[in-house]
C-alpha cells in the first residue's frame, strides 16, 4: 500500500511547521520554546485521532506530551515514543539554508530536527491519522509520549517512569528515533551504545595575560587541559579506563555498505582513516570523542596566556560497561591528574547504559515478526539487522519496567547528519516508514495478547 496524497501532505507541512519551532533543551537557550513545541505536538496529536492529550511536567522538566486512543481491550496495546526537543543548530554560517526554516531540496527535508526526532513524532501522528482519514479505528490500541529532554541525557526519565507507570503500560514499545543502514533499506535497531559526558573547565588566572611578559612563570590551563585529555586514550584511541571493558575480538558483518560508502557518507578526507572493521567499531566498542574545546579562539589569536580553558567529552559504552561506573571513575581520573597549580570545576554530565535486545527471544518474536512483515511491505526491501552506535536514554529503562519488546522505525539515513549542520530528512524514505508502521498496526493487531 502506498500512503494517499493528502496524507503525505498532511505528514510533511506539519514536519514543517514542528521543524520550525526551535526547541533546542542545551542550557543557554531559551526554552520557552520547548513549551510552544509541546504545545504544536499536542495540537498535532489530537488531531491525528489521540484522545486525553496533554502536557506532563515532573519537577521542573521539560514536558513531555502525552495521549492515548483506546480501541479495544482484545486488541494489544502499542507505546509510541519520539521526542520533541532538538539539539543546537551548530555554526549557523554552515547551513545551506536556516536551521529552522525547513526547505526542500533533492527529495530531502533539510532543517534542524526534521529527522531528529521531529520525522519520529509525525510517523506516529500520521500514522494514526490514516484511521481517522478512513473514519476507521485502528486495529490495536494506541498509546503515545513525546518526550522533551532527549537530547540532554533524559535526566527526570525514571521518576516520570515511576509516577506514570501504569498510563504506559504496553505490550509492544515503538521508537521512531533510530535510522536505515542505507538509504531505501528498511532496518531494525537490536542495540545502541551508552553514553557520560563531562564538561571540564581549568582556571588558572584572573584574566589572561601578556605571553611574553609572564609567559614561563605561570600556568598556562589550555596546556593542562590538552595534556589531561591527552591521557585519557592510548595512541590507537583505547580508552585508559579500568571501567572500560575488554574489547572482544571484531565480529565480521555482512552489511550492505562498502568502506568507500562509508567513508564517503561520513564525510571523511582520508580513507586510510577508517579501519576495516568500522561496523564493529561504531556499533560493539567504546569511543571517546572531544566534543568541544575551548581556550581562546581563531578569532582571538594572540600572544596571549589564557585564564581558563573549556573541554566537553564523550564517551559512548557498550553492553559490557556500567554508564555510572564509567562516569564515577572518569571524574576521579581527572580531578587526580588535575595539577595543584589550578583550578578544576567539572560540570553536567550524564550518564546513560547501553541497551541490546534479542529479536528472536520467546517475548519478543512476535513484535519482530510482525515488524519485519511490516518493514518489507511499506520499502519493498529486505529488512537489516542492525545497530548503533547513537544512544537513547529512554529505551532500556522503559524495556525493563514494561517487560516489552522495543521495535525502532528508523527515519534517519546515513546522510541526514543528526546533531550536525545541514540536517535533512529522505522524504521517500520517510513515507515508507509511515506506511509500515500502518502496516505494523494491522500486523500485531491481528495478533492474539
Ligand atoms: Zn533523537
Amino acid at each position: 500500500m502506498a500512503l494517499s496524497k493528502e496524507l503525505q501532505n498532511f505528514a510533511i507541512e506539519e514536519l514543517k511547521t514542528l521543524a520550525r519551532i526551535p526547541s533546542i533543551s542545551f542550557p543557554g537557550f531559551d526554552h520557552s520554546e520547548i513549551d510552544r513545541s509541546a504545545e504544536a505536538t499536542a495540537v498535532l496529536l489530537r488531531k491525528s485521532g489521540f484522545q486525553n492529550v496533554e502536557l506532563l511536567r515532573i519537577d521542573g522538566c521539560f514536558p513531555y506530551i502525552v495521549g492515548d486512543w483506546f480501541v479495544d481491550k482484545k486488541f494489544p496495546t502499542l507505546l509510541l515514543y519520539a521526542h520533541h526537543d532538538v539539539q543546537p543548530p551548530g555554526r549557523e554560517e554552515l547551513w545551506k539554508s536556516p536551521p529552522f526554516e525547513p526547505v526542500i531540496r533533492d527529495g530531502r527535508l533539510y532543517g534542524r530536527g526534521t529527522a531528529d526526532d521531529k520525522a519520529g513524532i509525525l510517523v506516529h501522528a500520521a500514522a494514526a491519522k490514516h484511521y481517522v482519514n478512513l473514519s476507521a479505528w485502528p486495529p490495536v490500541n494506541l498509546k503515545i509520549i513525546i518526550e522533551g529532554e532527549e537530547e540532554v541525557g533524559s535526566s527526570h526519565l525514571f521518576s516520570f517512569l515511576k509516577q506514570n507507570r501504569e498510563r504506559l503500560e504496553a505490550d509492544v514499545i515503538v521508537v521512531t528515533d533510530t535510522g536505515n543502514i542505507k538509504s531505501g533499506i528498511p532496518s531494525l535497531t537490536t542495540s545502541l551504545r551508552g553514553l557520560v559526558t563531562v564538561e571540564i573547565e581549568i582556571k588558572s588566572l584572573k584574566a589572561p595575560l601578556h605571553s611574553g611578559m609572564w609567559g614561563g612563570a605561570v600556568v598556562d590551563p589550555a596546556a593542562v587541559l590538552i595534556k589531561m585529555i591527552s591521557k585519557l586514550t592510548d595512541d590507537n584511541g583505547k580508552i585508559l579506563l579500568k571501567s572500560i571493558g575488554r574489547i572482544p575480538k571484531a565480529k565480521k558483518f555482512r552489511v550492505p555498505i562498502t568502506k568507500k560508502e562509508f567513508a564517503s557518507m561520513a564525510g571523511v578526507l582520508k580513507l586510510n582513516s577508517v579501519p576495516d572493521d568500522f561496523v564493529s567499531k561504531t556499533w560493539y566498542e567504546p569511543s571517546l570523542s572531544v566534543n568541544a574545546i575551548q581556550a581562546s579562539s581563531e578569532k582571538l589569536a594572540n600572544n596571549i596566556i589564557c585564564d581558563r580553558a573549556y573541554a566537553r567529552i564523550g564517551i559512548r559504552l557498550t553492553a559490557r560497561e556500567n554508564a555510572n561506573r564509567v562516569h564515577k571513575e572518569l571524574v576521579r581520573k581527572l580531578k587526580a591528574m588535575t595539577p595543584s597549580s589550578v583550578e578544576i570545576k567539572i560540570t553536567e554530565s550524564e550518564a546513560a547504559d547501553a541497551w541490546s535486545t534479542d529479536p528472536y527471544s520467546k517475548r519478543n518474536r512476535w513484535a519482530f515478526e510482525a515488524a519485519e512483515a511490516a518493514l518489507e511491505k511499506g520499502f519493498g526491501q529486505k529488512v537489516v539487522y542492525m545497530g548503533c552506535g547513537a544512544s537513547i536514554p529512554f529505551i532500556g529503562p522503559f524495556e525493563n519496567a514494561l517487560s516489552a519488546p522495543v521495535i525502532t522505525f528508523g527515519v534517519e539515513d546515513p546522510l541526514t547528519l543528526a546533531h550536525s549542520e545541514n540536517e535533512s530528512l529522505f522524504i521517500s524514505d520517510f513515507y515508507k516508514v509511515i506506511d509500515s508502521e500502518i502496516e505494523f498496526f494491522n500486523a500485531i493487531g491481528t495478533q492474539k495478547k
